[in-house]
């Protein structure tokens, strides 16, 4: 079993109410791929990046059994850099600065021996990217979740609308199931994009949870309380690579496992939001994870 993860692997700026970031490492890619490596053993990555990107990144994801060979270095170009600033309540945020520079020509070719990859997570991306790549699958995946933004919805609507048709899972938050469908109910809005291709929605919620949707059901998980949030960036991310890494490694893509995939999503996404950037992510371990979905457990138990 494996995962193909496609997503930016980028430099990201951050101001909350309780910090300030320069350029630092972040990209949706890079949070999916740390947070599924502690499920899978077998993780793909397809990205791009540029000259300025530190060396020693690639090889901290290499060490943790993400294969880069399907990210393209482009020596003479910069990376994507993305900054932001979060609101006081931290569940809303300004984009500041989008700079695509590598991405604004990105061609994404799927190496060989990653188009027979089991599980497909189609991180933020632009919505022409995440098809050329399903389009390069010589298998169809067992599941394909596709992950994505206002930014796209803005700007590149029809091209993903064409991209959701085909996929299993669409991730997107509250106020983008609002664009999306022009509702303001999520449940009235969850029925109106399901009809639009995907077969399961999840709209999250930030510090409100996540709800899973498929034709018939539902399913709403709380996000874990905690007592300090630095910085949310990447949460969304890490949440798609714990739920996607859960159902590879559980190899169950039935609605009652995906239940369980949520579960674990918001535990590995409450892990990221604590410290800044990809800190945190990158540094817990599996005893830490089990504590706190035991902790998870109680808190939702009566
Ligand atoms: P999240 O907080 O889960 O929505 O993800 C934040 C990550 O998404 C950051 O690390 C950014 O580098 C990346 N990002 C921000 N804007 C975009 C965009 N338009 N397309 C792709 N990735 C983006």
């Amino acid at each position: 079993m494996s995962i193909l993860v496609v997503g930016t692997v980028a430099f990201d700026a951050i101001e909350t109410p309780f910090a300030k970031t320069d350029k630092i490492v972040g990209g949706a890619a890079t949070y999916i791929c740390l947070s599924s490596s502690f499920f899978s053993k077998n993780i793909n990555l397809v990205s791009i990046v540029g000259g300025d990107f530190p060396k020693t990144t690639i090889e901290m994801l290499k060490e943790k059994n993400i294969d880069t060979q399907g990210l393209q270095i482009k020596e003479e170009q910069k990376t994507f850099f993305w900054s932001g600033r979060y609101h006081n309540n931290m569940n809303s945020r300004d984009t500041l600065e989008t700079e695509l520079n590598v991405l604004e020509f990105f061609d994404p070719i799927v190496p060989e021996s990653y188009q027979t990859s089991d599980f497909l997570m189609l991180g933020n991306l632009m919505p022409g990217v995440q098809k050329k790549v399903l389009k390069q699958m010589k298998s169809k995946p067992k599941l394909v979740v596709l992950d994505t933004m206002n930014f796209w919805m803005d700007n590149f609507m029809p091209d993903l609308l064409e991209a959701i048709k085909e996929v299993d899972v669409l991730t997107i938050n509250d106020e983008e199931a609002r664009q999306l469908s022009g509702e303001y109910s999520l449940v009235t809005a969850a029925k109106k994009i399901i009809n639009m291709g995907p077969k399961h929605l999840i709209i999250k919620k930030g510090e409100h949870g996540a709800l899973l949707f498929n034709k018939t059901e539902m399913f709403f998980a709380p996000a874990f309380p905690l007592e300090n949030v630095v910085d949310p960036t990447g949460a969304g991310d890490s949440f798609a690579g714990g739920f996607i890494g859960y159902l590879e490694k559980t190899r169950d893509t039935s609605f009652n496992n995906m239940k369980k995939a949520v579960v674990y999503g918001s535990v590995l996404a409450s892990f990221t939001v604590e410290e800044l950037g990809t800190k945190n992510i990158k540094e817990i371990n599996h005893k830490k994870i089990n504590e706190r979905l035991k902790s998870f457990e109680k808190l939702v138990s009566f």
